[in-house]
Protein backbone atom coordinates (compact mmCIF):
# COMPACT_ATOMS: atom_id res chain seq x y z
CA UNK A 1 0.00 0.00 0.00
CA UNK A 2 1.15 3.78 -0.46
CA UNK A 3 2.64 6.05 2.14
CA UNK A 4 0.26 8.72 3.37
CA UNK A 5 2.04 11.98 3.63
CA UNK A 6 1.61 12.07 7.44
CA UNK A 7 4.22 8.80 7.36
CA UNK A 8 6.75 10.62 5.22
CA UNK A 9 7.16 13.16 7.66
CA UNK A 10 7.29 10.40 10.52
CA UNK A 11 9.76 8.53 8.74
CA UNK A 12 11.80 11.61 7.72
CA UNK A 13 12.28 13.03 11.31
CA UNK A 14 12.84 9.17 12.41
CA UNK A 15 15.64 8.85 10.18
CA UNK A 16 17.37 12.33 10.82
CA UNK A 17 16.56 13.39 7.20
CA UNK A 18 17.79 17.01 7.19
CA UNK A 19 17.58 17.84 3.21
CA UNK A 20 15.13 16.22 0.37
CA UNK A 21 15.84 15.95 -2.85
CA UNK A 22 12.52 16.64 -5.34
CA UNK A 23 13.15 14.69 -8.47
CA UNK A 24 11.68 14.60 -11.54
CA UNK A 25 12.51 13.58 -15.26
CA UNK A 26 12.95 15.77 -18.51
CA UNK A 27 11.80 15.06 -21.68
CA UNK A 28 15.51 13.35 -22.49
CA UNK A 29 15.58 11.36 -19.07
CA UNK A 30 18.09 13.18 -17.63
CA UNK A 31 17.14 13.39 -14.20
CA UNK A 32 16.74 16.78 -12.34
CA UNK A 33 16.30 18.22 -8.83
CA UNK A 34 15.55 20.57 -6.64
CA UNK A 35 16.70 20.50 -3.12
CA UNK A 36 14.37 21.47 0.01
CA UNK A 37 15.46 21.60 3.58
CA UNK A 38 13.05 19.61 6.25
CA UNK A 39 11.09 22.35 7.49
CA UNK A 40 9.80 23.13 3.69
CA UNK A 41 9.09 19.44 3.51
CA UNK A 42 5.60 19.65 5.18
CA UNK A 43 4.30 22.81 2.56
CA UNK A 44 5.97 20.47 -0.44
CA UNK A 45 3.79 17.40 0.35
CA UNK A 46 0.72 20.12 0.92
CA UNK A 47 1.24 22.31 -1.72
CA UNK A 48 4.02 21.22 -3.79
CA UNK A 49 7.18 23.58 -4.66
CA UNK A 50 7.38 26.19 -7.04
CA UNK A 51 9.79 26.45 -9.32
CA UNK A 52 10.87 27.66 -12.65
CA UNK A 53 10.60 25.36 -15.75
CA UNK A 54 12.04 27.60 -18.65
CA UNK A 55 15.23 26.04 -17.34
CA UNK A 56 14.30 22.52 -18.17
CA UNK A 57 15.01 21.06 -21.54
CA UNK A 58 12.19 21.03 -23.21
CA UNK A 59 9.93 22.24 -20.50
CA UNK A 60 8.48 25.59 -21.21
CA UNK A 61 9.00 29.04 -22.87
CA UNK A 62 10.20 31.78 -20.46
CA UNK A 63 6.73 33.66 -20.00
CA UNK A 64 4.72 30.87 -18.68
CA UNK A 65 7.57 29.76 -17.15
CA UNK A 66 6.14 28.95 -13.13
CA UNK A 67 5.45 25.41 -12.44
CA UNK A 68 5.10 23.31 -9.76
CA UNK A 69 6.41 19.93 -7.95
CA UNK A 70 4.02 17.56 -6.63
CA UNK A 71 5.99 15.18 -4.49
CA UNK A 72 4.33 11.27 -4.33
CA UNK A 73 4.33 10.52 -1.21
CA UNK A 74 5.13 6.48 -2.34
CA UNK A 75 8.55 7.65 -3.72
CA UNK A 76 9.29 8.95 -0.77
CA UNK A 77 13.33 7.11 -0.10
CA UNK A 78 16.46 7.79 1.93
CA UNK A 79 19.67 8.03 -0.28
CA UNK A 80 21.67 6.06 1.73
CA UNK A 81 24.75 6.63 0.23
CA UNK A 82 24.92 10.73 1.68
CA UNK A 83 25.53 9.85 5.12
CA UNK A 84 29.06 9.14 6.30
CA UNK A 85 27.81 7.99 9.78
CA UNK A 86 25.22 7.10 12.40
CA UNK A 87 24.31 10.58 13.66
CA UNK A 88 25.15 12.33 10.44
CA UNK A 89 21.93 13.94 9.01
CA UNK A 90 20.64 12.24 5.99
CA UNK A 91 19.21 12.80 2.53
CA UNK A 92 15.72 11.48 1.09
CA UNK A 93 14.38 12.02 -2.12
CA UNK A 94 10.70 12.60 -3.50
CA UNK A 95 9.64 11.80 -6.97
CA UNK A 96 7.32 14.59 -8.07
CA UNK A 97 4.71 15.17 -10.61
CA UNK A 98 4.90 18.36 -12.72
CA UNK A 99 1.90 20.86 -12.56
CA UNK A 100 0.70 23.92 -14.45
CA UNK A 101 0.06 27.08 -11.96
CA UNK A 102 -3.80 26.58 -12.23
CA UNK A 103 -3.29 22.46 -10.63
CA UNK A 104 -3.76 21.12 -14.00
CA UNK A 105 -0.82 18.56 -14.74
CA UNK A 106 2.09 19.60 -17.26
CA UNK A 107 1.81 17.59 -20.39
CA UNK A 108 5.57 18.05 -20.63
CA UNK A 109 6.04 15.82 -17.89
CA UNK A 110 7.22 12.23 -18.92
CA UNK A 111 5.50 11.18 -15.86
CA UNK A 112 2.38 12.08 -16.89
CA UNK A 113 2.65 10.68 -20.35
CA UNK A 114 3.08 7.71 -18.42
CA UNK A 115 -0.06 7.57 -16.51
CA UNK A 116 -1.93 8.42 -19.56
CA UNK A 117 -1.27 5.48 -21.35
CA UNK A 118 -1.63 3.56 -17.81
CA UNK A 119 -5.36 5.24 -17.91
CA UNK A 120 -6.36 4.15 -21.04
CA UNK A 121 -5.12 0.41 -20.32
CA UNK A 122 -7.34 0.79 -17.21
CA UNK A 123 -10.69 1.95 -19.09
CA UNK A 124 -10.10 -1.43 -21.39
CA UNK A 125 -9.72 -3.53 -18.10
CA UNK A 126 -5.67 -3.94 -17.84
CA UNK A 127 -3.06 -3.68 -15.23
CA UNK A 128 0.17 -2.94 -16.86
CA UNK A 129 3.22 -4.51 -15.76
CA UNK A 130 7.19 -4.46 -16.82
CA UNK A 131 10.43 -5.16 -15.49
CA UNK A 132 13.13 -4.45 -17.28
CA UNK A 133 16.99 -6.12 -17.61
CA UNK A 134 19.16 -3.37 -17.77
CA UNK A 135 22.85 -3.60 -18.61
CA UNK A 136 25.59 -1.05 -17.88
CA UNK A 137 29.28 -0.85 -17.85
CA UNK A 138 31.66 -0.14 -15.21
CA UNK A 139 34.99 1.99 -16.07
CA UNK A 140 38.48 3.42 -14.03
CA UNK A 141 39.04 7.09 -14.12
CA UNK A 142 41.80 9.10 -15.30
CA UNK A 143 42.27 12.51 -13.78
CA UNK A 144 38.94 12.67 -12.26
CA UNK A 145 37.68 11.99 -15.99
CA UNK A 146 35.64 8.61 -17.43
CA UNK A 147 37.92 6.62 -19.47
CA UNK A 148 37.09 4.03 -21.51
CA UNK A 149 39.46 1.53 -19.14
CA UNK A 150 37.21 -1.50 -17.84
CA UNK A 151 37.84 -2.76 -14.29
CA UNK A 152 38.03 -5.80 -14.87
CA UNK A 153 38.24 -8.64 -16.81
CA UNK A 154 35.35 -10.83 -16.19
CA UNK A 155 33.20 -12.54 -18.71
CA UNK A 156 29.09 -13.52 -18.69
CA UNK A 157 28.94 -15.18 -14.88
CA UNK A 158 31.83 -15.23 -14.59
CA UNK A 159 32.89 -15.74 -10.38
CA UNK A 160 35.86 -13.74 -8.82
CA UNK A 161 38.99 -13.75 -8.83
CA UNK A 162 37.96 -12.33 -12.66
CA UNK A 163 35.08 -10.70 -11.68
CA UNK A 164 36.59 -7.42 -9.83
CA UNK A 165 33.29 -5.58 -9.73
CA UNK A 166 31.55 -8.28 -7.59
CA UNK A 167 32.06 -5.76 -4.82
CA UNK A 168 30.76 -2.41 -6.78
CA UNK A 169 27.88 -4.66 -7.60
CA UNK A 170 26.96 -5.82 -3.79
CA UNK A 171 27.57 -2.17 -2.74
CA UNK A 172 24.99 -1.55 -5.61
CA UNK A 173 22.85 -4.22 -4.85
CA UNK A 174 22.74 -3.46 -1.06
CA UNK A 175 22.10 0.20 -1.67
CA UNK A 176 19.10 -0.53 -4.06
CA UNK A 177 17.99 -2.75 -1.34
CA UNK A 178 18.13 -0.21 1.17
CA UNK A 179 15.94 1.63 -1.11
CA UNK A 180 12.95 -0.99 -1.34
CA UNK A 181 14.27 -2.79 -4.10
CA UNK A 182 13.43 -6.26 -4.83
CA UNK A 183 16.66 -7.26 -6.60
CA UNK A 184 16.17 -10.86 -8.33
CA UNK A 185 19.04 -11.36 -10.03
CA UNK A 186 22.71 -9.66 -10.84
CA UNK A 187 25.76 -11.26 -12.86
CA UNK A 188 28.79 -10.21 -14.61
CA UNK A 189 27.52 -9.58 -18.52
CA UNK A 190 29.34 -11.18 -22.08
CA UNK A 191 31.19 -7.68 -22.25
CA UNK A 192 34.70 -6.75 -19.95
CA UNK A 193 33.43 -4.24 -17.67
CA UNK A 194 29.63 -4.79 -17.54
CA UNK A 195 27.40 -5.76 -15.31
CA UNK A 196 23.31 -6.31 -15.43
CA UNK A 197 21.26 -5.85 -12.46
CA UNK A 198 17.59 -7.22 -12.57
CA UNK A 199 14.86 -5.76 -10.35
CA UNK A 200 11.63 -7.13 -9.48
CA UNK A 201 8.74 -6.26 -12.20
CA UNK A 202 5.81 -3.76 -11.01
CA UNK A 203 3.12 -1.55 -12.24
CA UNK A 204 4.26 0.89 -14.90
CA UNK A 205 4.49 4.11 -12.83
CA UNK A 206 6.62 2.22 -10.06
CA UNK A 207 8.61 0.51 -12.61
CA UNK A 208 9.86 3.74 -14.37
CA UNK A 209 10.34 5.73 -11.19
CA UNK A 210 12.57 2.47 -10.30
CA UNK A 211 14.88 2.50 -13.45
CA UNK A 212 15.13 6.42 -13.07
CA UNK A 213 16.05 5.65 -9.30
CA UNK A 214 18.55 2.65 -10.36
CA UNK A 215 20.65 4.57 -12.93
CA UNK A 216 21.26 6.87 -9.92
CA UNK A 217 22.45 4.83 -7.72
CA UNK A 218 24.70 2.84 -9.81
CA UNK A 219 26.34 6.01 -11.33
CA UNK A 220 26.50 7.58 -7.52
CA UNK A 221 27.97 4.03 -5.95
CA UNK A 222 30.41 3.99 -8.82
CA UNK A 223 31.75 7.42 -8.15
CA UNK A 224 32.31 6.83 -4.69
CA UNK A 225 34.70 3.85 -5.89
CA UNK A 226 36.25 6.48 -8.30
CA UNK A 227 34.98 4.66 -11.30
CA UNK A 228 32.16 5.73 -13.68
CA UNK A 229 29.03 3.55 -14.32
CA UNK A 230 27.39 4.22 -17.69
CA UNK A 231 24.58 3.49 -19.35
CA UNK A 232 26.16 4.81 -22.92
CA UNK A 233 24.28 1.94 -24.71
CA UNK A 234 27.53 1.14 -27.00
CA UNK A 235 30.76 2.71 -25.51
CA UNK A 236 33.51 0.00 -26.82
CA UNK A 237 33.09 -1.05 -30.81
CA UNK A 238 33.62 -4.35 -31.13
CA UNK A 239 32.44 -6.27 -27.87
CA UNK A 240 28.56 -6.10 -27.17
CA UNK A 241 26.54 -3.06 -25.92
CA UNK A 242 24.38 -2.63 -22.63
CA UNK A 243 20.63 -3.38 -23.75
CA UNK A 244 17.63 -3.05 -21.49
CA UNK A 245 15.30 -5.84 -22.34
CA UNK A 246 12.09 -5.22 -21.50
CA UNK A 247 9.62 -7.85 -19.92
CA UNK A 248 5.89 -6.70 -20.66
CA UNK A 249 2.35 -8.68 -19.67
CA UNK A 250 -1.03 -7.46 -18.80
CA UNK A 251 -2.94 -8.42 -15.97
CA UNK A 252 -7.27 -8.32 -16.21
CA UNK A 253 -9.00 -9.33 -13.10
CA UNK A 254 -6.09 -10.60 -11.13
CA UNK A 255 -5.27 -12.78 -14.22
CA UNK A 256 -2.70 -12.57 -16.32
CA UNK A 257 -3.90 -11.86 -19.53
CA UNK A 258 -1.41 -13.00 -22.03
CA UNK A 259 -1.59 -16.35 -20.58
CA UNK A 260 -3.51 -19.58 -22.40
CA UNK A 261 -2.40 -23.18 -21.52
CA UNK A 262 -3.88 -24.66 -24.93
CA UNK A 263 -1.67 -22.05 -27.36
CA UNK A 264 1.73 -23.60 -28.37
CA UNK A 265 2.92 -21.08 -27.15
CA UNK A 266 0.57 -20.73 -24.33
CA UNK A 267 0.09 -17.11 -25.26
CA UNK A 268 -3.83 -15.38 -25.49
CA UNK A 269 -5.37 -13.53 -28.14
CA UNK A 270 -4.91 -10.69 -26.13
CA UNK A 271 -1.25 -11.48 -25.93
CA UNK A 272 -0.80 -11.91 -30.12
CA UNK A 273 -2.54 -8.58 -30.64
CA UNK A 274 -0.39 -6.94 -28.42
CA UNK A 275 2.89 -8.44 -29.64
CA UNK A 276 1.42 -7.49 -33.19
CA UNK A 277 0.93 -3.74 -32.26
CA UNK A 278 4.53 -3.73 -31.01
CA UNK A 279 5.89 -5.09 -34.45
CA UNK A 280 3.28 -2.70 -36.04
CA UNK A 281 4.55 0.07 -34.29
CA UNK A 282 7.72 -0.94 -33.82
CA UNK A 283 9.87 1.35 -36.01
CA UNK A 284 8.46 4.83 -34.25
CA UNK A 285 9.04 3.41 -30.82
CA UNK A 286 12.04 3.02 -31.62
CA UNK A 287 13.30 6.68 -31.65
CA UNK A 288 12.00 6.55 -28.17
CA UNK A 289 13.31 3.39 -27.01
CA UNK A 290 16.83 3.78 -28.72
CA UNK A 291 17.50 7.41 -28.66
CA UNK A 292 20.87 8.82 -29.20
CA UNK A 293 23.18 8.50 -31.99
CA UNK A 294 25.17 5.89 -30.17
CA UNK A 295 22.30 3.54 -29.77
CA UNK A 296 22.31 2.30 -33.34
CA UNK A 297 25.83 1.69 -32.60
CA UNK A 298 24.38 -1.02 -30.38
CA UNK A 299 22.06 -2.46 -32.90
CA UNK A 300 23.61 -4.43 -35.56
CA UNK A 301 24.77 -7.90 -35.72
CA UNK A 302 26.67 -10.41 -33.94
CA UNK A 303 26.28 -8.93 -30.86
CA UNK A 304 22.72 -10.00 -29.06
CA UNK A 305 21.22 -7.22 -30.10
CA UNK A 306 17.80 -7.39 -32.07
CA UNK A 307 17.82 -5.88 -35.17
CA UNK A 308 14.96 -7.53 -36.93
CA UNK A 309 10.95 -6.54 -36.19
CA UNK A 310 10.19 -10.65 -35.66
CA UNK A 311 9.50 -12.59 -32.76
CA UNK A 312 10.27 -15.75 -31.76
CA UNK A 313 10.11 -18.13 -28.95
CA UNK A 314 13.72 -19.10 -28.10
CA UNK A 315 15.65 -17.00 -30.44
CA UNK A 316 17.22 -13.92 -29.06
CA UNK A 317 17.93 -12.41 -32.68
CA UNK A 318 14.59 -11.60 -32.84
CA UNK A 319 12.66 -8.14 -31.55
CA UNK A 320 10.48 -10.31 -29.18
CA UNK A 321 11.40 -13.04 -27.54
CA UNK A 322 8.53 -15.33 -25.48
CA UNK A 323 10.54 -16.42 -21.79
CA UNK A 324 9.91 -19.91 -21.90
CA UNK A 325 7.54 -19.76 -18.57
CA UNK A 326 4.76 -22.25 -18.50
CA UNK A 327 3.17 -20.73 -15.25
CA UNK A 328 0.47 -18.35 -15.71
CA UNK A 329 1.67 -15.66 -13.79
CA UNK A 330 5.01 -15.56 -15.64
CA UNK A 331 3.39 -14.86 -19.26
CA UNK A 332 4.84 -12.07 -21.05
CA UNK A 333 6.54 -10.63 -24.13
CA UNK A 334 10.33 -9.70 -23.81
CA UNK A 335 11.05 -6.59 -26.23
CA UNK A 336 14.36 -6.58 -26.64
CA UNK A 337 15.57 -3.67 -28.60
CA UNK A 338 15.07 -0.89 -25.42
CA UNK A 339 18.61 0.69 -24.29
CA UNK A 340 19.62 2.16 -20.62
CA UNK A 341 19.61 5.42 -22.51
CA UNK A 342 16.50 5.67 -22.72
CA UNK A 343 13.89 8.31 -20.91
CA UNK A 344 11.97 5.27 -18.75
CA UNK A 345 8.53 6.84 -18.61
CA UNK A 346 8.38 7.30 -22.52
CA UNK A 347 9.46 4.34 -23.36
CA UNK A 348 7.36 2.26 -21.72
CA UNK A 349 4.64 5.08 -22.54
CA UNK A 350 4.89 3.66 -25.96
CA UNK A 351 5.29 0.51 -25.72
CA UNK A 352 2.12 -0.14 -23.29
CA UNK A 353 0.04 2.10 -26.16
CA UNK A 354 1.59 0.30 -29.18
CA UNK A 355 0.39 -2.94 -27.77
CA UNK A 356 -2.97 -1.86 -26.58
CA UNK A 357 -3.84 -0.53 -30.28
CA UNK A 358 -2.81 -3.98 -31.52
CA UNK A 359 -5.44 -5.07 -28.87
CA UNK A 360 -8.52 -2.42 -29.93
CA UNK A 361 -7.69 -2.86 -33.67
CA UNK A 362 -6.96 -6.60 -33.18
CA UNK A 363 -4.41 -6.84 -35.16
CA UNK A 364 -2.78 -9.88 -36.05
CA UNK A 365 1.56 -10.76 -35.87
CA UNK A 366 3.35 -12.38 -38.79
CA UNK A 367 4.34 -16.09 -37.99
CA UNK A 368 7.40 -16.58 -34.99
CA UNK A 369 10.91 -17.46 -36.42
CA UNK A 370 12.73 -20.15 -35.20
CA UNK A 371 15.79 -19.96 -37.20
CA UNK A 372 18.85 -17.45 -36.27
CA UNK A 373 17.74 -14.57 -38.27
CA UNK A 374 21.47 -13.45 -38.29
CA UNK A 375 22.10 -16.47 -40.36
CA UNK A 376 19.24 -15.94 -42.82
CA UNK A 377 19.77 -15.29 -46.87
CA UNK A 378 18.22 -12.27 -47.90
CA UNK A 379 15.61 -14.17 -50.03
CA UNK A 380 14.56 -16.24 -47.16
CA UNK A 381 14.02 -12.88 -45.17
CA UNK A 382 11.92 -11.37 -48.08
CA UNK A 383 9.79 -14.89 -47.89
CA UNK A 384 9.43 -14.38 -44.68
CA UNK A 385 8.20 -10.79 -45.02
CA UNK A 386 11.13 -9.49 -41.87
CA UNK A 387 11.69 -6.09 -41.81
CA UNK A 388 14.72 -4.46 -39.62
CA UNK A 389 14.39 -1.88 -37.23
CA UNK A 390 15.36 1.47 -38.46
CA UNK A 391 19.33 1.98 -39.18
CA UNK A 392 20.24 5.37 -37.13
CA UNK A 393 18.50 7.83 -35.23
CA UNK A 394 17.54 9.46 -38.51
CA UNK A 395 15.08 6.86 -40.06
CA UNK A 396 13.35 6.14 -36.19
CA UNK A 397 12.66 9.86 -36.21
CA UNK A 398 11.03 10.18 -39.89
CA UNK A 399 9.43 6.56 -38.43
CA UNK A 400 7.86 8.81 -35.44
CA UNK A 401 7.13 11.70 -37.14
CA UNK A 402 5.15 8.88 -39.92
CA UNK A 403 3.37 7.42 -36.59
CA UNK A 404 -0.23 8.92 -35.16
CA UNK A 405 -0.83 6.18 -32.31
CA UNK A 406 2.82 6.63 -30.82
CA UNK A 407 2.80 10.77 -31.68
CA UNK A 408 -0.08 10.54 -29.53
CA UNK A 409 0.99 8.51 -27.11
CA UNK A 410 3.43 10.97 -26.17
CA UNK A 411 0.98 13.97 -26.65
CA UNK A 412 1.41 16.91 -28.59
CA UNK A 413 4.07 18.36 -26.28
CA UNK A 414 6.64 15.95 -25.86
CA UNK A 415 6.32 14.75 -29.45
CA UNK A 416 7.09 18.04 -30.71
CA UNK A 417 10.01 19.11 -28.13
CA UNK A 418 11.54 15.32 -28.70
CA UNK A 419 11.67 15.01 -32.07
CA UNK A 420 13.19 19.14 -32.21
CA UNK A 421 15.64 18.04 -30.11
CA UNK A 422 16.62 14.81 -31.61
CA UNK A 423 16.73 16.15 -35.73
CA UNK A 424 19.29 18.36 -33.74
CA UNK A 425 21.65 15.77 -32.31
CA UNK A 426 21.33 14.19 -35.38
CA UNK A 427 22.48 17.39 -37.14
CA UNK A 428 25.31 17.93 -35.15
CA UNK A 429 26.04 14.32 -35.27
CA UNK A 430 26.29 14.12 -39.52
CA UNK A 431 28.63 17.65 -39.20
CA UNK A 432 31.45 15.81 -37.61
CA UNK A 433 34.27 13.83 -38.88
CA UNK A 434 34.97 10.98 -37.05
CA UNK A 435 38.59 9.08 -36.69
CA UNK A 436 37.28 5.90 -38.39
CA UNK A 437 37.05 8.37 -41.44
CA UNK A 438 40.40 9.73 -41.41
CA UNK A 439 42.42 6.48 -40.87
CA UNK A 440 40.22 4.92 -43.91
CA UNK A 441 40.26 8.07 -46.02
CA UNK A 442 43.21 10.74 -45.43
CA UNK A 443 45.83 9.02 -47.12
CA UNK A 444 43.76 6.84 -49.70
CA UNK A 445 42.41 10.55 -51.51
N1 LIG B 1 23.99 -6.99 -24.28
C1 LIG B 1 22.99 -7.52 -25.16
C2 LIG B 1 22.20 -6.39 -25.80
O1 LIG B 1 22.76 -5.48 -26.24
C3 LIG B 1 22.06 -8.46 -24.44
C4 LIG B 1 22.70 -9.66 -23.84
C5 LIG B 1 21.69 -10.52 -23.12
O2 LIG B 1 20.99 -11.33 -23.79
O3 LIG B 1 21.52 -10.35 -21.92
O4 LIG B 1 21.01 -6.39 -25.91
MG1 LIG C 1 21.71 -9.23 -20.30
MG1 LIG D 1 16.88 -10.71 -21.52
Amino acid sequence: MGKSKRQVLEEAEEKNVKFIRLQFTDILGIVKNVSIPIDQLKKALDEGIWFDGSSIEGFVRIQESDMRLNPDPNTFAVLPWRNNGEDEPMTARLICDVERPNGDPFKGDPRYVLKKAERKAKKMGYKFYSGPEPEFFVFEKENGSASLKTHDAGGYFDLAPKDLAQDLRRDIILTLENMGFEIEASHHEVAEGQHEIDFKYAQGLKTADNIATFRMVVRAIAEMNNLHGTFMPKPIAGINGSGMHTHISLFKNGENAFYDKTDEYSLSETAYHFLAGLIEHAPAITAITNPIVNSYKRLIPGYEAPIYMAWSDVNRSALIRIPGVEKSEGKRLEYRSPDPSCNPYLALSVLLQAGLDGIEKQLTPPDPVKENIYELTEQKMEEYGIQTLPENLKQAVTALENDEVILNALGEHVAQKFIEAKKHEWDQYKAHVSKWETKEYLEKY
